[in-house]
């Protein structure tokens, strides 16, 4: 018997480019489950955060991804610039992202396939995925978006602050040594800084196509 054709479609890219609501627009039109990577890292450090461990200390970093049940990944604290700013941080330890690797691998071999987005879906959690899409736009365009939705949520916020915020945390993503934000190298490239929702949506769902072709 023929097997069901599995789709898997990895959305990597720096904070605030879009991939979320990217990932969740193919999710929806494919049908499959969607795992949002980030949530995993901003639940360790909510659960780091809540004992008061430092964000410094690799021990205290691994012992809060122990404690990661503990949190609901649905709260909206995760959400928060403090919580994305540690979680910059833990993610940076090889030991926090080995800790949740099984995971995230296990969630892109489910049946029929899935939908992940982070920072190294396409380079390291899943390599073979159907399509590979990295979506990026410039640091002026990403900072403009992250400020109005946190405007948006009624929390006082200068702009200045969130682009510096972005760019520190390009810096660390892209910098640290244990899986780097990176293009893979059969990723389609999605610069959405001029893009509107709707655009973005067509031109991502067009990549898939192509790549299942
Ligand atoms: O995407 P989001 O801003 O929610 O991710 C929070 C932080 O988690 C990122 O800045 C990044 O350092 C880390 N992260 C990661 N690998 C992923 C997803 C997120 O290192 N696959």
């Amino acid at each position: 018997m023929e097997k069901p054709s599995r789709l898997v479609i990895a959305v990597d890219g720096p904070a605030a480019s879009g991939k979320g609501t990217i990932a969740r627009a193919l999710a929806r039109h494919y049908d499959l489950p969607h795992l949002d990577t980030g949530m995993l890292y901003r639940g360790v450090a909510l659960s780091l955060f809540r004992f008061g461990g430092d964000p410094g200390n690799v021990f205290e970093a691994r012992r809060a991804v122990e404690a990661l049940e503990q949190v609901d990944l649905g709260d909206e604290e995760l959400r928060s610039e403090t919580i994305g700013e540690i979680a910059s941080r833990v993610s940076a330890y090889p030991e926090v992202r080995e800790a949740l690797f099984k995971r995230q691998q296990d969630f892109a071999g489910q049946d029929g396939g899935a939908v992940l987005d982070g920072r190294d879906i396409g380079t390291v959690i899943a390599p073979d995925a159907t399509a590979k899409l990295f979506v990026t736009a410039s640091p002026e365009v990403r900072a403009q978006r992250r400020f109005k939705e946190i405007e948006g949520r009624g929390i006082p916020v200068h702009l200045e602050d969130v682009l510096a915020d972005i760019r520190a945390r390009d810096e660390r993503d892209a910098g640290r040594d244990s899986a780097p934000l990176a293009q893979a190298a059969d990723a389609v490239l999605l610069d959405t800084s001029a893009m509107g929702v709707e655009e973005a949506i067509a031109k991502a769902l067009e990549a898939v196509e192509a790549a299942r072709g």
